[in-house]
């Protein structure tokens, strides 16, 4: 028979599989009654909307059975099956992509032991078995194939027989070795206990076949074995169970039998509402990122289920996208089984119960920024971004929901501050919160815009990320104080000199419109500084769009070459003025390239390129000469 190759990245997870030194191997079965579980929610989903199908509820399960004598495991179940497409297209490739991408990253950093933090669906049969055999009939289908591998040379699939719709799947386990005694798989007990371990909430029985010893029948002390049946999980839902029942394993448990995150959640919240709508719910706040999330490719959602069937994966209507990291599961009594998908769009329950769910996010990420700063700081970097998002899109609707949630790093405490605490210190004559943009923290320390804001001894708040200024804009203000750029104009700084720097401006009036003439339109303005103390120049701008949203706007891929109105300032009071003056008064061929010189500085200082590099440098050889 044809061997058919594995996809080239599913071998190389494959191979991993096989091969690594790797502690928690027994997590195979967790994926495997996962799988058959997910299979049986189809079937039974189906039989549910299709009048046509009768079927009886105990017609749905998995049974796990144990071959001693070949050192065999099978894992069967009811569900909807593969057809020989189906085994080809499924069991050959890796579902999740991102897996192996994850696992490479993850292993450089911390060896071997990573596979086990994270699902790797039905490959991970490879950790115990030296062959898979996957013995499957489609629902509606009235052939059997059989999908076979011994691992990385490939798999075969032929026609066999198989009275029942479901799947079989046979692990034919390693050799005992050294490291690794795989005979405790067939182990009834330890089966057992794995089977309460991860899988205790699946909502089908999970049987076994238990073996008991009882008194022998007309003796009195002669025990005989007996084999009873046995419903191995209490399958009563996570969710239907109660908070004081459960630990913070099961909840963990749940998260990675789920597969939402490869790490442990940070937090996880479980909801009972009861009233005019009625759900229960568990929703996890991750601790990590996943790693494509601020990417096309990541999709937000929920599972849905209505009274404990599932009816779909991902439900992105139950979660407004600044919260889309959140994971987890919806059950509600109130939905129709038989909706669709654009129906639910628009179905008032699931509008309530989003909104509802909205809220009860933004209490806990509240409670955890004020109780437990740690872990919010933690969230915050992973997911602060999307907050921010979240206040700039749509015009600022959902501002109000979120301006408490924000953070910045804070000149004055050295780490990330809210909005509350920033305004709470502000200094009574302060009339704005200040803020300065830039590439990193660093940069901005040593931008000169910021001299004179922190001299006042005023806070400042150090904006890094592309989004911070835009969603400050749709802000506007907070607890009525406005924000206000270093960069900007009118700093509301009142200095007792102001007069005295207008009149410098008259005085120094014939050389600014020089400058002016020189660079022409990539200025507005020259002008006398009034934040300037130790460096020469600096870039400040007029009008609502700063120098940092130009640089993020022309950044965009079909950007159309957005200008701020830029001031070029000028520190009267540094030397180079004198000498600036001087060349004014005697040479305009060296005033022509002081001011170049001048205003290029301004712009590698603000972060911006300089158009002609070759000519700045030249320029700069010619000063030394
Ligand atoms: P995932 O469960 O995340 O999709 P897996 O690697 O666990 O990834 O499984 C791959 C696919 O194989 C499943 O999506 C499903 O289509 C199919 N599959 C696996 N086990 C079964 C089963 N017992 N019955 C039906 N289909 C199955
Ligand atoms: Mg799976």
């Amino acid at each position: 028979m044809e061997k058919k190759q594995f996809k080239a990245e599913s071998k190389r997870l494959l191979d991993l599989m096989i091969n690594s030194i790797y502690t928690h191997r027994e997590i195979f079965l967790r994926e495997l009654i996962s799988n058959a579980s997910d299979a049986i929610d189809k079937m039974y989903y189906k039989a549910l909307v299709d009048e046509s199908l009768t079927f009886n509820k105990d017609d749905y399960f998995i049974k796990i059975s144990i071959d001693k004598d070949n050192r065999e495991i099978k894992i069967s179940d009811t569900g909807i099956g593969m057809t020989e497409e189906e085994l080809d297209d499924n069991l050959g490739v890796i579902a999740k992509s991102g897996s192996l991408q994850f696992k490479k990253e993850n292993e450089e950093k911390d060896g071997h032991d990573i596979i086990g933090q994270f699902g790797v669906g039905f490959y991970s049969a490879f950790l115990v078995a030296e062959n898979v055999t996957v013995i499957s009939k489609a629902f509606g289908s009235d052939k059997a194939y059989k999908w076979e591998s011994t691992g990385v040379e490939g798999y075969t699939i032929e026609e066999c027989e198989k009275a029942t719709v479901g799947t079989d799947i046979i692990l034919k386990l390693k050799d005992n070795n050294e490291d690794e005694n795989y005979d405790e798989y067939l182990n009834e007990y330890t089966l057992r206990n794995l089977i309460k371990k991860y899988s205790n909430f699946i909502t089908y029985p999970i049987k076994m076949d238990i073996t008991g010893s009882k008194v022998k029948e007309g003796t009195e002390n002669e025990y005989e074995d007996y084999v009873e049946e046995q419903t191995i999980n209490s399958m009563v839902p996570i969710w239907r169970k109660n908070k004081n029942e459960l630990t913070k394993e099961d909840y963990e448990n749940f998260y990675k039998e789920k597969h939402f995150g490869f790490d442990n959640p940070l937090k996880h919240l479980h909801i009972s509402v009861d009233g005019a709508i009625s759900y229960n719910a568990i929703l996890y706040i991750p601790e990590n990122m996943p790693y494509d999330f601020y990417t096309k490719e990541y999709e937000k959602g929920l599972e849905l289920y209505s009274k404990g069937v599932l009816i779909m994966n991902k439900c992105g209507d139950l979660l407004p996208d600044y919260f889309g990291f959140v994971k987890g599961i919806v059950d509600s009594e109130d939905l129709s089984l038989n909706i669709s998908r654009e129906v639910l769009q628009h179905d008032r329950q699931l509008k309530l119960i989003a909104k509802n769910i909205k809220n009860k996010i933004k209490g806990e990420l509240e409670n955890m920024l004020k109780n437990h700063r740690d872990d919010y700081e933690k969230f915050y970097k992973a997911f602060g971004r999307t907050l921010k998002f979240g206040v700039y899109s749509d015009f600022g609707k959902d501002k109000e929901v979120l301006q408490n949630l924000l953070m910045f790093y804070s000149s004055k405490e050295k780490k990330m501050v809210t909005l509350a605490e920033y305004v709470e210190r502000m200094a009574e004559d302060q009339k704005y919160i200040y803020y300065a943009s830039g590439e990193s923290i660093e940069r901005i320390e040593k931008l000169p815009q910021t001299e004179l804001v922190a001299d006042k001894g005023y806070e400042i708040l150090y904006f890094t990320e592309d989004i911070d200024e835009f969603a400050i804009r749709m802000l506007m203000n907070y607890k009525e104080k406005e924000f206000k750029s270093v960069s900007s104009g009118d700093l509301g700084i009142e200095e007792k000199d102001n007069e005295n720097e207008s009149s410098k401006d008259d005085d120094n009036k014939e050389l600014y419109e020089a400058m002016k003439n020189v660079l022409a339109s990539r200025v507005v303005k020259v002008k006398t500084s009034k934040r300037l103390k130790n460096h020469p120049v600096c870039l400040a701008n007029e009008g609502d769009l700063t120098i940092e949203m130009e640089k993020v706007l022309n950044s965009m891929p079909d950007s159309e070459g957005v200008k701020a109105d830029k001031v070029l300032e000028i520190n009267t009071n540094h030397e180079v003025f004198n000498a600036l003056r001087d060349a004014f008064s005697n040479d305009k061929e060296k005033f022509n390239l002081y001011t170049e010189l001048l205003y290029n500085q301004a712009l590698l200082i603000e972060g911006l390129s300089v158009a002609d590099p070759v000519e700045f440098s030249n320029g700069i050889c010619k000063l030394m000469k």
